[in-house]
């Protein structure tokens, strides 16, 4: 998966993205990760990328220039059935675990992070990408939530995760039929009086197994009934 994004501060995507199953991901090759300021494209001798709002308000407001440009600068691959453009938006639809496993599909993703006010309305007009939201709140800009997204994608990517890592029986996953998933322990056995369940100390598979599905009905009955539908 080749992820291009296009924000104002690459220095939060790319500091990230050198941490932890991210860095290890792209030292496999299983995914790259390249940024593009808009700010390098801005035809402005002051280099500005955003101007104040027609119609008054306040804010800035990200400009068509330096963003079309920068976007017409990336290299995309030839088949579009495999390629995807997202502006990161309050105003787009929800991302889910479902979203994440269908973009993991992809094998590349532009990103269009946006900052102040927002993008002027023609560059969503104009480039037409599919708006995503990471939630009903708002962020000082899209870094976040892009990141948010490409860590969630790239987990449901053959060979990202290490193999006791698989997303497989993550909560909101086929593993799980779309439930939370069960409760873990490890050593040791007891803690401040709390212990470990017997039956997972048991070495009884098929029961484990039950005891978890149990558990993980009984978690999302108590704090998630709509994943029940
Ligand atoms: N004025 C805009 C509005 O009310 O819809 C919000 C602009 S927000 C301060 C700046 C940028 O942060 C947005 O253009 C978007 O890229 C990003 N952003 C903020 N909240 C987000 C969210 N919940 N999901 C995805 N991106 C978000």
């Amino acid at each position: 998966m080749r992820y291009d994004i296009i924000t104002l501060f690459p220095e939060i995507i790319n500091s990230y993205c050198m941490q932890s199953i991210t860095k290890r991901g792209i030292e496999k090759g299983v995914i790259s990760v390249n940024t593009y300021n808009p700010r390098d494209f801005s035809k402005d001798k002051h280099k500005k990328v955003d101007d104040t709002p027609y119609g008054g308000g306040e804010g800035m407001v990200l400009a068509c220039q330096p963003i079309f440009d920068c976007y017409n600068s990336i290299e995309k691959i030839e088949d579009s059935q495999n390629y995807e453009f997202i502006m990161l938006s309050p105003q787009g639809e929800k991302f889910s675990q479902k979203l994440a496993k269908e973009l993991s599909n992809k094998k590349q993703i532009v990103f269009l992070c946006g900052h102040y006010e927002g993008f002027d309305e023609r560059i969503r007009l104009g480039l037409k990408p599919r708006e995503i939201s990471i939630g009903d709140y708002v962020l000082t800009g899209g870094e976040l939530a892009c990141l948010v997204l490409v860590d969630s994608i790239s987990r449901n990517i053959k060979d990202y995760l290490g193999k006791d890592e698989s997303a497989h029986n993550d909560s909101f996953s086929e593993g799980l039929e779309g439930l939370l998933e069960y409760p873990h322990y490890t050593k040791p056995r007891e803690y401040m009086g709390l212990k470990v369940p017997e039956v997972l100390l048991s070495g009884n598979h098929k029961e484990i197994e039950e005891f978890r599905r149990q558990e993980s009905i009984k978690r999302t009955k108590a704090r998630r009934p709509d994943l029940l539908n």
